[in-house]
């Protein structure tokens, strides 16, 4: 059942509870009501009558007719229980049933009550001395209240009718105006479930309508639209990943191409010639550990970016940097065929920081690497460790061939290369490694270069370690 109609079945329900209830109130209270109304006065003229009756020993037609007035009647009752005097409107039913009070009146000598089909009739003992035992019977029926000129007659069957029909009048209107309401009430929601129906995946910018922010329904819509901006955000982060994956793929495979395509020639090199010439063989044989050497070193640089990406938690310790530089300094060095001379001064103080080891020297090493080589022989390369407030900073400059300003923002993009003739030797991914780590860190990498002078390469690292979120 929809909520629409649950919330009108439900209304009229409660309607029609305090319908009943307030119908069984009203009996309750008429009838307390009409017994005070009726009894009151009923034993007021029994008590009347009987002290007429102790005093003169009768009641004459006057006083019967002034005690009878209105709906009351009377009667007056020998010691035999036979009739001496009686009103016109006695009603016939309460001769035949009022035994039984007459006889506790007669027998206990004191007033009692009785009611006898829908009448009320009061019955008290006359006691005169030396005279027989009289009783004075009054009575009025239950149904009828004379209230002067407004004589209203309500009984409690009519009264329950009256009610019941007031509550049919006005519980018809009451569903038609919950359904209504409740279906006023619901329409946002019908809005809300057209729209998200139409939002779709290829397109997550719509927003649902808000058409007041003060009630649910709109804070359900907002919080959908919420959610949808953070879908969107998500999707297109998702999309952006996917795409530079199939850049990645695209790019790695053109890349692994070449030197494979390399080995391909020189193994057919080898088959056709390499049997009979030795010196082709030789030739071959290095040609191809060459090559291979380069795939093999390639393979290991992306399989580093694929676990950078999968994001596994760095081994974070606190070192000094001035070590971590210092190794990194010393492995440049003794790599062979360096014409190049590396200048490194650790500053005094301690450059405490919490990173990975491994990773932070990786970055180093790179950054050494490319100095070296894309500095010509003679030319010098400087490292240097310091603090920049929270950060700590570790810079290689060199005097090197620069690279040129249009090429600077891509440098660190894999695969990039700013002369790929010029950097044969190198694949490409270097720097992107370097920019991985330092982001993992929640650092940063950046450049400023000068064609033919040399370049400075920064690597700045927060020394509390990377933030909590990342
Ligand atoms: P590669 O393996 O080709 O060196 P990198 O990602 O490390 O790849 O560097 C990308 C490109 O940036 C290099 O091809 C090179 O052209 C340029 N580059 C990097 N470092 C330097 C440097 N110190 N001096 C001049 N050019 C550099």
């Amino acid at each position: 059942m929809s909520i629409r109609w649950r919330l009108t079945l439900f209304h009229a329900l409660t309607m029609l509870l305090i319908a009943a209830l307030l119908t069984a109130v009203l009996i309750a209270i008429l009838f307390v009501v009409m017994h005070l109304l009726v009894e009151r006065p009923v034993r007021e003229r029994a008590d009347d009558a009987a002290a007429i009756v102790q005093t003169t020993g009768t009641l004459t037609a006057r006083d019967l007719a002034a005690l009878s007035e209105g709906d009351t009647f009377i009667i007056l009752r020998d010691e035999q229980r036979g009739v001496l005097l009686q009103s016109e409107d006695v009603p016939p039913i309460v001769f035949e049933q009022d035994r039984l009070l007459l006889e506790r009146v007669f027998e206990s000598g004191f007033p009692s009550s009785d009611e006898i089909d829908g009448n009320y009739v009061y019955a008290v003992p006359v006691q005169r001395d030396g005279e027989p035992l009289l009783v004075v019977q009054a009575g009025q029926p239950y149904t009828v209240i004379d209230q002067g000129p407004l004589r209203l007659r309500i009984a409690p069957p009519g009264l329950a009718g009256l009610v019941a029909s007031a509550a049919v009048v006005t519980i018809l209107p009451a569903i038609v105006g919950s359904f209504l309401v409740a279906r006023r009430a619901l329409a946002p929601v019908n809005a809300i479930v057209r729209s998200v129906q139409e939002i779709s995946e290829e397109d997550l910018s719509q927003r649902l309508p808000v058409r007041s922010r003060r009630d649910e329904l709109g804070h359900l819509a907002l919080t959908f639209n919420e959610l949808l901006a953070r879908l969107e955000v998500a999707f297109a982060e998702r999309e952006e990943t996917l795409a530079s994956q199939r850049r990645f793929v695209a790019d790695a495979g053109h890349e692994l191409r070449t030197p494979l395509a390399s080995i391909l020639g020189y193994t057919r090199l080898l088959r056709d010639w390499g049997l009979t010439d030795p010196e082709v063989a030789t030739e071959s044989l290095e040609a191809i550990e060459r090559e291979a050497t380069r795939m093999s070193e390639l393979v290991e640089e992306m399989l580093v970016l694929a676990r950078g990406d999968e994001g596994l938690p760095l081994e974070l310790e606190k070192v000094d940097l001035r070590e971590v530089a210092s190794d990194a300094v010393e492995a440049a060095r003794i790599a062979p065929g360096t014409g190049v001379k590396i200048v490194y001064e650790p500053p005094l103080a301690a450059i405490d920081a919490c990173v990975d080891v491994d990773r932070v020297r990786q970055a180093l090493g790179i950054l050494l690497d490319n100095a070296i080589k894309y500095t010509p022989d003679g030319g010098m390369v400087i490292v240097r460790v310091q603090h920049a407030g929270e950060q700590a900073e570790l810079e290689v400059t060199d005097t090197g061939i620069g690279i040129p300003q249009a090429h600077l923002p891509f440098i660190f993009e894999r695969f990039y290369r700013v002369d790929s003739a010029r950097s044969r030797a190198g694949s490409g991914l270097g720097l992107s490694i370097a920019r991985q780590i330092a982001e993992l860190h929640g650092g940063s990498i950046t450049v400023t270069s000068q064609p033919g002078r040399g370049s400075t390469f920064t690597l700045r690292l927060p020394r509390s370690g990377p933030p909590a979120a990342s």
